[in-house]
């Protein structure tokens, strides 16, 4: 099931795609909801991030470039940041490169949704925890990533998380590939079996340390690939069975230099 969060006539909505359409929906993706008996088509909304995040999660680093490459022992803490909520954008909006800034880089991702509040679960059966998958683009200044090694200032700009374009439920994140094109030439194209930190493992570490809740995201790392860009490029990020989030990059239309 593919939901989604759409404005239409300056009103925002919730509902479930299906091929062109989307049947609106009421109530919590996450709880309880219902078929509202609306329908809409996707040509007539414009599609917002597919949820307001509870809070972001990501992790660092989390790609080797070939199978054969992934250590043998998997670090004991693995480098894990938070990212603000107030970062996240949706298809098609305007990813803002504050000024002074020279380095921006994009990094699709496989983003995780949880949907039951979840503790101190095991790697076994962490993944009923998950509600769906969506694209994520971490969005990175290293810029401003400190020199004692905390990333959370080059990462936190606004716009600087695009997620969408949709919350895909019955996705196999084991067999998918994460592809990212910039300015239509592709850039990153590798299977999710290349992480280092697999995902059962990085979640069920997330959740003996903190409680995870409905509506955290957890982004999952970048394949090897991502690259610097500028204002005007224009960057897709996709995930076939779940789709493309598109977003162009822009100069930042107020001053945000932040010193
Ligand atoms: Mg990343």
């Amino acid at each position: 099931m593919k939901f989604t969060r759409f404005t239409h006539d300056a009103s925002t909505h919730l509902g479930v795609i299906t091929e062109d359409t989307i049947k609106e929906i009421k109530g919590d993706i996450f709880g309880e909801w219902e078929y509202s008996g609306n329908t809409f088509s996707i040509a007539d909304v414009t599609l917002l991030a597919p949820l307001k995040p509870n809070q972001i999660i990501g992790i660092g680093a989390n790609y080797v470039s070939k199978i054969d490459e992934r250590p043998t022992e998997l670090p004991k803490i693995p480098v894990f940041f938070f990212k603000p909520t107030s970062s996240v954008i949706g298809p098609e909006e305007e990813i803002m490169i504050p000024d002074g800034i020279e380095q921006v880089k994009f990094e699709a991702e496989l983003a995780i949704i949880i949907g039951k509040e979840a503790k101190n679960v095991s790697e076994s059966e962490m993944l009923d925890y998950v509600f769906g998958y969506t694209v994520g683009n971490d969005v990175t200044a290293p810029q401003f990533f400190h020199k004692d090694g905390h990333w959370t200032i080059g990462k936190s700009f606004d716009t600087f998380t695009p997620l969408g374009p949709v919350i895909e439920t019955e996705l196999d994140p084991f067999s998918v590939k994460v592809e990212a094109k910039l300015n239509e030439v592709e850039k990153q194209n590798s299977s999710t079996e290349l992480m280092i930190i697999p995902i059962r493992r990085m979640l069920a570490f997330l959740t003996n340390v903190m409680t995870l809740k409905p509506g955290d995201v957890i982004l999952t790392g970048s394949p090897v690939g991502a690259e610097f860009v500028g204002a005007g490029d224009v960057i897709e990020c996709k995930i076939k069975e779940i789709g493309t989030l598109r977003n162009i990059f822009v100069p930042a239309k107020r001053h945000a230099k932040p010193y």
